[in-house]
């Protein structure tokens, strides 16, 4: 039996009005696992006017009645957390354990959001005269239209959709066409915790028609996207015709310097980790490593061990570390970025090509990947690769690292390894990123800041950052 994914539009469930419908495959086994309504530009510009239907009544919402909401629908998720990690694992690939972590983690960002739309705090202004009175308040936007990629189907929608309802602005959301049914489960519970109907949409379908009307459709005031940088550029100019407000957070080139310093065991686990698990397709994924020349012997010899340990397979068997990758289109341009690598001269130490065995021989499986030999004219340093390959490079000054490091247009993550404090602040605040891990191999923290500089982005998710992205100031000026 396959499961049924649908559009959720003014608080009906519904499939598209053409019929249409497209199948899900499992990435590791390739036999299909669900179904899933495709709408098109008209689905999107019906969900668009719910939304905008909806506005009044929920931006006037008290913030303590859009708290309990939000608060029920998190714990909807936690109740139902095994069912939405099985089909994350059965959509996406990933091991059934960060699927878990993921839903959980989606479950908080809606907790957190639902406190932090009670700090909406106003302004009292000083004024030029006693006989004036000026303050701010922040108001929401208006119709937020969010859309999402299929990494992280889940909590990247969370992170949008939270803010978005917390601020009191309504939400249609469209997740990736190719990984759409956890996150149209998480919208459930959403929809199940009671919210009014039109306030949460959702739209399955093409990026090129559903995405493009919530983009070019003037009723939606914000758009938040995470995804390519191609698609976040053609965003940005589609909402310049309306002067929209956007949010980009998009691809990356992380790299990972190790100073000669470094705790060698810890640096080694948090690279391999950073650099492999969701098999690459992350966009903080440590992507090229710097590693001191006093110690790149010892560290690439353990590198490469602990790489050969990774247990791979089926993501819903709970002891595997690596599922497959999820499309043909990603391996494949993991094996064009190794290809391209080796031509100019790299070397690979370990993997490199698909495991061997029949359990690996339907699903889109692929080696996690480490390459020597490595410098900025092979696509590997340069492009996102979005797969599970390690190139390591050799530096001899700190000072070099860093511009090797910088010499991207890419700026999301970084990270240093090393057990020097002045070291550690000298690298931190030279690399150009939105956010530096030190001895620590992910940057991501649900009250902070995330997003990327340069080409990775625009604007900031989590954190107080990420609310103030769905409100607009109002300066209110009286006299007395
Ligand atoms: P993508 O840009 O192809 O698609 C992302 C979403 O945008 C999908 O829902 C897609 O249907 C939609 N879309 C495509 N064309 C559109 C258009 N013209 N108008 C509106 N919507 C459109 O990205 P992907 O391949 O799904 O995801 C991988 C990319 O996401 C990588 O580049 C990765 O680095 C990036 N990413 C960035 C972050 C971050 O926080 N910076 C996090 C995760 C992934």
């Amino acid at each position: 039996m396959l499961k049924r994914v649908q559009m959720l539009i003014g608080g009906m469930w519904m499939e598209g009005f053409s019929g249409e419908r497209a199948l899900i495959h499992n990435p590791a086994t390739g036999e299909p696992v669900a179904e899933v309504s495709i709408g098109g530009r008209e689905e999107a510009r019906m969900a668009l006017e719910a939304a905008q239907r909806a506005f009044p009544e929920w931006a006037s919402t008290s913030a303590e009645t859009r708290a309990a909401l939000l608060h029920q629908a998190a714990a909807l998720m936690r109740e139902r957390v095994e069912e939405l990690s099985r089909w994350l694992t059965l959509e996406q690939g990933k091991p059934i354990r960060d699927s878990r972590k993921e839903i959980l983690m989606a479950a908080e960002v809606f907790d957190y959001y639902a406190e932090e739309g009670k700090r909406i705090f106003g302004e009292w202004i000083p004024t030029g005269s006693q006989h004036i009175r000026s303050w701010v308040i922040r108001q929401p936007i208006g119709v937020a239209a969010v859309i999402a990629p299929w990494n992280y189907p889940v909590e990247l929608l969370a992170w949008k959709i939270a803010p978005a309802l917390a601020a009191g602005c309504t939400v249609v959301a469209k997740p990736a066409s190719a990984a759409p049914i956890a996150a149209s489960e998480m919208i459930r519970a959403l929809h199940d915790a009671g919210l009014p109907p039109g306030t949460i949409n959702l739209v399955l379908g093409p990026g090129r028609t559903v995405g493009a009307e919530l983009v070019e459709n003037p009723i939606s005031r914000k758009i938040a996207f995470t995804g390519e940088t191609e698609t976040g550029r053609w965003i940005m100019e589609k909402a310049a015709h309306h002067i929209k407000r956007v949010s980009l957070e998009l691809g990356g080139q992380s790299p990972m310097i190790v100073c000669r310093d470094a705790d060698l065991e810890k640096a080694v686990a948090a690279a391999v980790r950073r650099a492999f698990s969701n098999m690459g397709q992350i966009c903080i994924s440590v992507n090229r490593i710097y590693v001191a020349e006093e110690i790149a012997e010892v560290f690439i010899k353990k590198f490469v061990e602990r790489t050969r340990s990774l247990r791979i397979g089926n993501g819903l068997d709970p002891d595997v570390e690596l599922g497959p990758m999820f499309s043909e289109e990603v391996r494949q341009k993991t094996r064009d970025h190794i290809a391209d690598a080796v031509s100019k001269g790299a070397r690979v130490l370990y993997g490199g090509h698909e495991p061997d065995g029949e359990e690996f021989a339907r699903g889109y499986f692929f080696l996690p990947t480490v390459l020597v030999d490595v410098d900025h004219s092979m696509r590997v340093m340069r492009e996102e690769t979005f797969g599970p390959v390690a190139p390591i490079m050799r530096f001899r000054t700190i000072d070099e690292a860093i511009a090797l490091a910088n010499d991207s247009p890419y700026g999301l993550a970084a990270y240093v390894f090393t057990r020097d404090l002045t070291t550690a602040f000298h690298v931190a605040e030279r690399l150009e990123a939105g956010g530096v891990g030190v001895n620590i191999n992910d940057v991501t923290e649900l009250q902070a800041p995330f997003g990327g500089w340069k080409e990775s982005g625009l604007g900031r998710e989590l954190g107080r950052w990420g609310l103030e992205s769905y409100l607009e100031l109002k300066h209110i000026r009286l006299a007395l």
